[in-house]
């Protein structure tokens, strides 16, 4: 069945609305560039909006009640939200969950050399990357540098107009007879990502490596940090400048990191736009290390989540293991990740009826996973029938889709994860062509129908 695409129905001032949505994401997409950055910017839109450390009220002791709302970001790098509904947390909550970290390139724990009057920090790339798309662009650095002091240095280079960008260089076509033959995955290896970040060697210097000191030089300067202080550094590379417009329609957004931080971002604008205190409590997560399984304290796989739970519970009156655990078997989630979008020009990989095209709303991966749906949370159908209802009460158009042809590849998101509760839980999300590019795709439509979704499922399901 064929969906109807959603620019079709909306009038003016839902136009108005979805251009305002699709101006804040922009904002979002160029203050956030790693999950440091967007935990940050979250948390400052969540105070704005009445939100309250839970942290805090932790360590108050302060008692909760029905509408109060509340904001945790585990280790800075994971959000959780949460409004806390008129029925007690052991009927369960509702969930819409996205994932803030990004394919990138990492700096090394000694990323810095000097090789034939250049300098270079060297990288390890983090996520699924086509290594061959990330070189000749203009990069930037983000992250921060934590001394042995207990001082933390935040470090952006390469946002403002004025500030240097940094780069990769690929082989001349002249001299890429060999290159050209190779595999697509070889053509740029691992150990090729080094980054170009100084060609001027210090004068009157006896170092024998003078444009690594004059780097040194620098970075002692402008941050304040020696090179051993990169040993304790998480600095990421991601392609610098602004998320952009795209199409002379405009109806497109180009951006680095819409995985997942489209849904991410959806979330954010459904959960601050509910209004009164919902019945079921409502939590809007974020995690991070989905690009890498969802490992380490921050990914889906560590227990920040249930702990939290178990935190409102208490500061509710309610807990007790059983409760707890009747509380997270009682969710019902959504498992917010970026679809892959149909795309004409690669068509052989999509089988059309089931492929997710970009403007026909938000989208439902009832399963994703590789090679016989493994690997994958394959939701309920009666589920599925509860989420449509919603989602077609509320007027907000949707399609299914499934992660291109079988047999094609696939690919997991942290739904699995969060169904070890025993919970519903299904994919939905954005679809995006060029996933984990450092430039990807999406239609300003679907990022607008995700906000109403989102919502819709927040307070009706
Ligand atoms: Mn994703
Ligand atoms: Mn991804």
């Amino acid at each position: 069945m064929e969906r109807e695409n959603a620019w079709k129905k909306y009038d003016d001032p839902a136009m108005k609305e979805l251009e305002a949505v699709s101006a804040n994401y922009r904002r979002f997409l160029d203050s956030g560039k790693t999950e440091r950055e967007c935990a940050e910017y979250a948390i400052a839109m969540a105070e704005k909006n009445g939100y309250a450390s839970l942290e805090e009220a932790i360590r108050a002791g302060k008692k909760l009640e029905p509408g109060a709302k509340l904001w945790a970001s585990p280790m800075g790098k994971t959000i959780m939200l949460f409004i806390i509904g008129r029925e007690p947390l052991e009927n369960g909550m509702n969930i819409v969950g996205a994932h803030i970290d990004s394919p990138r390139m990492d700096l090394k724990q000694n990323p810095l050399y000097e090789d034939s009057d250049l300098a270079y920090l060297d990288t390890h790339y983090y996520g699924g990357i086509k290594k061959y798309q990330w070189v000749t662009l203009p990069l930037a650095l983000h992250g921060v540098v934590c001394k042995k002091d207990g001082t933390k240095v935040n470090v952006v280079v390469g946002e403002d107009e004025d500030d240097p960008v940094l780069c990769i260089s690929d082989l001349l076509i002249h001299l890429s007879a060999e290159q050209l033959q190779k595999k697509g995955a070889e053509v740029i290896g691992g150990e090729d990502l080094n980054l170009i970040i100084g060609g001027r060697p210090l004068k009157d210097t006896e170092e024998k490596e003078a444009v690594k000191a004059n780097v040194l030089n620098i970075l002692k300067e402008k941050y304040d940090f020696e090179e051993e202080d990169f040993l304790s550094a998480e600095i990421e590379v991601v392609p610098a400048g602004r998320a952009r417009e795209l199409g002379l329609d405009r109806s497109m957004i180009l951006g680095y990191g819409h995985d997942d931080r489209v849904c991410a971002y959806a979330e954010l604008e459904a959960i601050f736009g509910i209004e009164g205190v919902p019945a079921r409590t409502v939590c809007c997560l974020f995690a991070d290390k989905e690009e890498i399984g969802s490992v380490g304290a921050t990914g889906m796989q560590a227990k920040y989540f249930e702990n939290a739970f178990a935190e409102l519970m208490n500061l509710t009156g309610e807990y007790c293991d059983l409760k707890l655990r009747r509380g997270l078997a009682n969710s019902k989630m959504l498992s917010c990740d970026v679809s892959a979008g149909y795309d004409p020009n690669f068509a052989s990989v999509f089988e059309k009826k089931n492929s997710a095209f970009l403007g026909r709303g938000v989208c439902f991966n009832k399963y994703t996973g590789a090679r016989g749906k493994s690997g994958s949370n394959d939701a309920n159908a009666e589920y599925m029938a509860e989420v449509r209802k919603i989602m077609d009460d509320a007027n907000v158009s949707f399609q299914t889709a499934e992660l291109g042809r079988v047999d094609a590849g696939g690919g997991g998101t942290i739904a699995y994860i969060c169904a070890l509760y025993c919970m519903n839980v299904i994919d939905s999300g954005v679809a995006v062509l060029s996933m984990h590019a450092p430039w990807e795709i999406i239609s300003k439509a679907d990022l607008y129908e995700a906000v109403k979704g989102y919502r819709a499922f927040l307070v009706n399901a």
